[in-house]
């Protein structure tokens, strides 16, 4: 699918909800390409956080540790493990925390993490050197195109308005609007936090493809990136 060019390295960045994922997972199998959500790092990081009942602001050498040491491997599910709706399986140090990296206590500790600045220097360089090792790489996060892979080939930044995405993570719970209204607020200080923070705060990277998916279905979505990756092969 990538044709005659040499490596094709694709960015995708925006706020939590937007449907990142979604697309990611959808273009990684489209092109046959590797494919890395960055978030499940950080999330890792404040799993191991958590269940060792550290507190995060006081703790920021242990956490860059855990950061440093990380155990992370992320494949695709096999059939038995698509039966929970995931594509991918995350195992740190060989246990499977694919569900647990989505605890809510690990929801709102985990951007308190990624602000610490050395842990973000321990998983950006395991980022890169992950996706030097692929012709082919999709990697999803927040400072994917501005920070890790400023070389990407392309660039895309997914946003929605926040009552869109509260609503799709609440539906991948149970998509009452207590769950609705609890998925706001979560995402709402991670907004917060991931915007402000002052190293690799969540940006536009400069010449990506802005796209709000608020109106789009992920169909929709899908085919205006498939435009833009037919346009770079060219
Ligand atoms: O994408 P996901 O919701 O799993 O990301 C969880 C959190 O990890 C984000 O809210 C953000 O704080 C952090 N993150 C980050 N940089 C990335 C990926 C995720 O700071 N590249």
């Amino acid at each position: 699918m990538v044709g005659e060019k040499k490596r094709l390295m694709i960015a995708i960045d925006g706020t939590a909800g937007a449907g990142k994922t979604t697309i990611g997972q959808m273009l990684a199998q489209y092109l046959d390409c590797q494919y890395l959500d960055t978030g499940a790092m950080y999330r890792a990081v404040a799993l191991l956080a958590v269940r060792a009942g550290l507190s995060i602001t006081d703790n920021q050498t242990s956490l860059t540790e855990m950061a440093r040491q990380l155990d992370f491997v992320a494949r695709p599910a096999t059939p038995s493990e698509t039966a929970d709706g995931r594509q991918y399986t995350v195992l740190v140090a060989g246990e499977d925390v694919s569900q647990a990296l989505r605890d809510s206590q690990v929801e709102a500790n985990v951007s308190q993490v990624a602000a610490i600045p050395t842990v973000r220097t321990e998983l950006v360089s395991q980022q890169r050197a992950l996706a030097a090792q692929s012709d082919c790489f999709i990697m999803i996060g927040r400072d994917i195109g501005s920070v890790v892979l400023p070389q990407a080939d392309l660039k895309i930044y997914l946003d929605a308005s926040l009552e869109t995405r509260a609503q799709r993570r609440s539906q991948q719970n149970s998509g009452s609007n207590a769950q609705t209204l609890v998925a706001q607020q979560f995402i709402t200080q991670r907004d917060r936090i991931d915007s402000g923070r002052s190293v690799s705060p969540l940006v536009v990277p400069a010449g990506a493809l802005y796209i709000n998916t608020d109106e789009l279905t992920k169909e929709q979505v899908f085919e205006r990136i498939k435009t833009a990756i037919t346009d770079l092969l060219k």
